[in-house]
């Protein structure tokens, strides 16, 4: 990334100057021809229960509208709300694997406003008393090689709102309150990010863990992790700008536009002297562009007061201790592991650590080999091939129906030199077709490389006799021609000729 990229100079027309510019953040050059891109994140995930915060009803996806109301979720008079145990557990989980710290006394509030898909006329959250203070990830930076610590101020339990539809008719709204009540944690960061790549790198990185530890399913699609982005700019040095918080943005492409189309804004309504405002945008995906919705409120207008119905959430160090044990290894202690035991290289270790069922299969992978050096040549297979074929067939890794250990097997094939890398990758192709244990193809097509020495010299010889015309140019200086012959002799031997001794019989029978 340019370091300067964000410097300009006068005779540049700014709305020119391509969109991703504003990706990188500069802090060099003269003060006045610079900004610095400021952008915090609030992240709504969905914290994996079977039930709601405060009822028991449950919380499947897809399920037709408002079947999944109780008289609690519609804020029937009198329903009191009774706290899903779960949902505190899994954010505690949450706030352990982000480093936070995990408050032992936490409350919950109500926010107050009206919104037809809010019957109670609030949301109940935790403003004052969070549950997780002080947390941090640290964000892999596209140069390949360095992170960034990006520190997380909260996670606080908050439940979610139903959802109005406007689009059913041209008369009517509806309201479906099935997701009224789902939990949400709402994950904070401090505003630490300074390009819209690193924000997204950022949300990246939280679904990864938040995956891992199965706290949430992290499916933008369904809207169970939703970013409100928060975004301003200053002069380097100074102190920040007003932000402007853009809402509910669903894809982490659309959060990279989102944030590079209101960079670009702020910074052109900026200098042509127009003061930037505090206010909630909204991202429209069809134009690219944001538009606002409404001058931000502050939390004073929300009149958030101490929820009567509900007791604080008191936590013992047992139950913290208790789930701080079920941590599996997490996706930094994953990839360095990689990286140490297996050699790996730093970008393949990442992408193998994604996620945590693609570094159990390379693992298994690699437990069904007999070679020392295989774990690279696997990843190989693995980052390159496989990965290919399920682009192409539009499958995840858990849905291959061939057992994963095959991809060990057959790079043992290629390291005990049974067969070249050449006819691996055919093998690879009818593996992945007929889900066939790769030995097997090998035997039944007759793959097995041709190491026989006479068996090549005879076809090396074939091969001279039947040329005698580039013999005889090869022999008057025309080196080039030595790859006609060991193709020849390839073509020949269907592929299955061994490369090296190829190239050694011909070079002692020509020169
Ligand atoms: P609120 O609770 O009113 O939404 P917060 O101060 O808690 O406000 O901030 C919410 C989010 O906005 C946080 O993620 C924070 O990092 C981010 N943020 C705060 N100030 C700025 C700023 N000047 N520019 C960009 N992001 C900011
Ligand atoms: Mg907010």
């Amino acid at each position: 990334m340019g370091k300067a990229a964000l410097r300009r100079t006068e005779t540049q027309n700014f709305t020119e100057e391509p969109r991703h510019f504003v990706r990188s953040s500069g802090t060099t050059g003269s003060r006045n021809d610079e900004w610095e891109i400021v952008i915090g994140l609030e992240v709504h995930a969905q914290i994996s229960t079977k039930s709601k915060l405060f009822s028991g009803s449950p919380t499947d996806f897809g399920a037709d509208p408002n079947s999944q109301v109780s008289f609690y979720d519609a804020a029937m008079p009198g329903m009191l709300p009774v706290l899903n145990s779960a949902a505190v557990d899994l954010a505690i989980k949450s706030g352990l694997s982000i480093n936070g710290t995990i408050n032992k006394i936490s409350k919950f509030d109500r926010k107050n406003y009206f919104y037809p898909d809010l019957p109670a006329g609030y949301q109940i959250s935790q403003l004052y008393f969070p549950i997780v203070t002080n947390g941090y990830i640290d964000i892999d930076l596209p140069d390949g090689s360095s992170t960034k610590r990006i520190n997380i101020e909260r996670i606080h339990i908050e439940q979610d709102a139903g959802k109005s539809i406007h689009d059913l008719s041209p008369e009517s709204s509806y309201i479906d309150l099935n997701r009224a009540g789902i939990p949400l944690m709402e994950i904070v960061s401090k505003p630490d990010m300074r390009s819209s790549l690193e924000a997204m790198q950022y949300v990246k990185k939280l679904r990864t863990i938040l995956r891992y530890i199965e706290t949430c399913d992290c499916n933008m699609e369904r809207g169970n992790l939703r970013v409100d982005a928060n975004i301003s700019i200053r002069r380097p040095g100074d102190p920040f700008g007003n932000r402007v918080e853009i809402k509910n943005i669903n894809s982490i492409r659309f959060l990279g536009q989102a944030l590079d189309y209101e960079a670009e804004r702020q910074i052109m309504a900026s200098e042509s002297g127009e003061e930037i405002i505090q206010e909630t945008r909204l991202f429209d995906a069809v134009t690219g562009q944001t538009r606002s919705m409404r001058t931000k409120e502050n939390s004073d207008d929300y009149r958030y007061f101490p929820d009567p119905d509900l007791r604080p959430i008191v936590l013992t160090d047992e139950r913290i201790d208790k789930i701080r044990g079920e941590l599996p290894e997490l996706p930094d202690a994953k990839k360095a592991r990689f990286i140490e035991k297996y050699s790996l290289s730093e970008s393949d270790a990442i992408v193998l650590t994604e996620d945590r069922v693609t570094a159990q299969y390379f693992e298994r992978a690699v437990s069904a080999s007999k070679f020392e050096e295989s774990p690279r040549l696997i990843a190989n297979w693995i980052i390159g091939e496989l990965f290919a074929f399920l682009n192409k067939s539009g499958k995840d890794i858990d849905d291959i129906e061939f057992p994963i250990e095959y991809i060990g097997e057959l790079v043992d094939l290629i390291l005990d030199k049974t067969i070249s890398g050449n006819i691996a990758k055919s093998v690879f192709t009818r593996m992945v077709e007929t889900n066939e244990n790769p030995s097997k193809i090998v035997k039944d097509q007759g793959l097995v490389q041709i190491r026989d020495d006479s068996v090549i010299k005879k076809v090396v010889e074939e091969i001279i006799e039947k040329n005698p015309n580039q013999v005889a140019e090869y022999k008057s200086g025309k080196q080039q021609l030595f790859g006609f012959f060991v193709g020849q002799c390839m073509k020949a031997m269907q592929g299955k000729g061994n490369p090296e001794m190829i190239n050694e019989i011909l070079r002692a029978m020509l020169d």
